[in-house]
């Protein structure tokens, strides 16, 4: 479904991504670790058309969006969960989440509305609140359904367990894997919680100063003495 292949990628003189290839199965989640700074956020930024690759492919479904504007990209069924979430907090949930759905078929509006709502509840009882009042574990719910509310059939998270508790971490995974299981929406996840990430995937790639280093299964990534010392401390 999404393939990447020899990308390169940075921000003015300062190159992030020395040659990406990757790819993401059609029905599977498959997550990127790596430490702080290895290029993570900007590999998914590429993909999405900001900044631009400067070498190499993105393709989707057989398609080159390497060049095309981000919201071409979205309507052809890629949706990004930004890293430290970026919900409009003066906006309420309902709003944010209409937000979302700009680049979908307003007819399926309700329909999509009642999907994300049922996966949140706690969206639901909080429609008319603003999003900047949510808690931190709320509002990356928010930002989850948001980017559900354009129908997806691929999903980008950068870092939904971000500044969360552990058991609000597990809440939200859990509610990754459902996504993925029972609205078959493809999941390509970064995440520095390694643990939590490996156990979710079905497959990972460790990223290592721009390049990627390691590819695998969730448990034999998981399983492997290199990513335990260098990622699982204490895991
Ligand atoms: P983190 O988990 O800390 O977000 P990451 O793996 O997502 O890390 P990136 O944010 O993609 O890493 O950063 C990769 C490199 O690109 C880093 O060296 C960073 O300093 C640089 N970089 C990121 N954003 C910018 C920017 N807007 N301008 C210049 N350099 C940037």
């Amino acid at each position: 479904m999404l393939k990447v292949e020899n990308l390169h990628s940075g921000y003015g003189r300062i190159q992030a991504l020395h040659g990406i290839d990757l790819e993401v199965g059609q029905g599977e989640i498959v997550t990127l670790i790596g430490a702080n700074g290895a290029g993570k956020t900007t590999l998914l930024m590429t993909i999405c058309g900001n900044p631009r690759a400067t070498q190499g492919r993105v393709l989707l479904d057989g398609t080159d969006i390497t060049r095309l504007p981000t919201h071409k990209i979205a309507r052809l069924g890629l949706a990004h969960s930004p890293e430290g979430r970026r919900i409009f907090p003066r906006m309420s949930v309902l709003e944010n989440l209409q937000m979302g759905a700009v680049v979908a078929d307003p007819r399926h509006f309700s329909d999509d509305l009642d999907r994300v709502l049922t996966l949140f509840p706690r969206l639901q009882e909080r429609l008319n609140q603003r999003g900047g009042t949510l808690s931190g574990g709320e509002q990356q719910m928010l930002a989850i359904g948001r980017a559900l509310m354009s129908r997806p059939a691929l999903l980008l998270l950068d870092e939904p367990s971000l500044g969360l508790a552990p058991l609000v971490v597990r809440h939200i995974f859990d509610l990754i894997a459902k996504i993925n299981a029972e609205q078959k929406v493809t999941v390509f996840l970064v995440e520095q919680n390694a643990f939590h990430a490996l156990k979710l995937a079905h497959r990972g790639y460790v990223m290592v100063n721009g390049r990627i280093a390691l590819a695998g299964s969730g448990a034999e990534l998981l399983a492997n003495p290199e990513i335990r010392s260098h990622y699982l401390e204490g895991g």
